[in-house]
């Protein structure tokens, strides 16, 4: 592989990820602002959104590095990345984009689970939990060693498990809008998809926000079939109600004149210590 072609590609990757963060991210914190006025809105919130937003494009350099390798290779015929749709049946289509979040789901949650161990979550997780609450600038929030340990898993099986284009552009698709709309501490999903057999299966912010209060459960990432199996699902938050009456009440009384009144959270500056770590 030519260096001068992986550099370009890195700086391009970096670019396109950093970007499509910003976009996404900034879309549904938009949204946020319109649909659940003052729920982020506090200034201890607001530093939180711009330290979310450092750690996050940091995140984009480091994924850049190893999908610019598979970029590079894919251009010289290195990957079992496809342009042809009928290389394979076209039922692979479907099935990889599940093979490869199912995939993506089973590491993620290893090495979520791996993270809340008292000597690694300092080093490696802290980062995405001074998240408190996460907003949809956390979605790529991690510590530069979380970043690295997540970023090399879906370039790796571009070389191994056959994966059209477009396919691949869903499985990334997925990938942000789920990384985001997890993160917003409101759901955006309707209750009854929440509550049904999807909810069931497929984690939405009512799953990744209990995560985020309790520290020791819901650790998955697209489907709740680990949490299950592991003993480790706690359900769906419930109380994204009380959250967001508490909110708009906040929101009332700064437009009467109370100045900044916190965010109910109870934290000054991320500075008081979270709940321990599950292990
Ligand atoms: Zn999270
Ligand atoms: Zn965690």
């Amino acid at each position: 592989m030519q260096l001068s072609l992986f550099l370009a590609a890195a700086v391009f990757l970096t670019l396109v990820i950093g970007l499509r963060y910003l976009a996404v991210a900034g879309v549904f914190a938009w949204l946020t602002a319109r649909r659940r006025p003052g729920l982020h809105g506090s200034e201890r919130s607001r530093r939180q959104q711009r330290r979310e937003r450092r750690w996050s494009l940091l995140s984009a350099l480091i994924y850049a590095v190893p999908a610019a390798a598979a970029l590079a290779a894919y251009r010289s015929g290195g990957t079992a990345i496809y342009a042809d749709a009928n290389a394979y049946p076209l039922w692979w289509l479907p099935l990889s984009v599940l093979v490869y979040l199912f995939l993506h789901d089973t590491w993620f949650y290893w090495t979520h689970r791996a993270m809340h161990a008292r000597r690694l979550f300092p080093v490696m997780h802290k980062v995405h939990h001074d998240s408190r609450p996460p907003t949809a600038w956390a979605a790529m929030s991690f510590h530069w060693t979380e970043s690295l340990s997540g970023a090399f898993l879906i370039p790796a099986l571009s070389f191994v498990i056959p994966i059209h284009l477009g396919a691949l552009a869903v499985v990334l698709a997925v990938m942000t809008l789920f990384g985001t709309t997890n993160h917003l501490g409101w759901e955006i999903f309707p209750r009854r998809l929440v509550h049904g057999s999807f909810g069931k299966i497929v984690i939405t912010a009512s799953h990744h926000h209990r995560h985020h209060k309790d520290y020791g459960s819901n650790f998955g990432l697209y489907f709740r079939f680990w949490d299950r199996l592991m003993r480790t699902d706690t359900g769906v938050s419930g109380d994204f109600g009380r959250e967001e009456r508490e909110a708009r009440s906040r929101a009332d009384r700064r437009r009467l004149g109370g100045g900044d009144v916190g965010d109910g959270t109870g934290s000054g500056a991320g500075s008081e210590p979270g709940p321990a770590p599950a292990e």
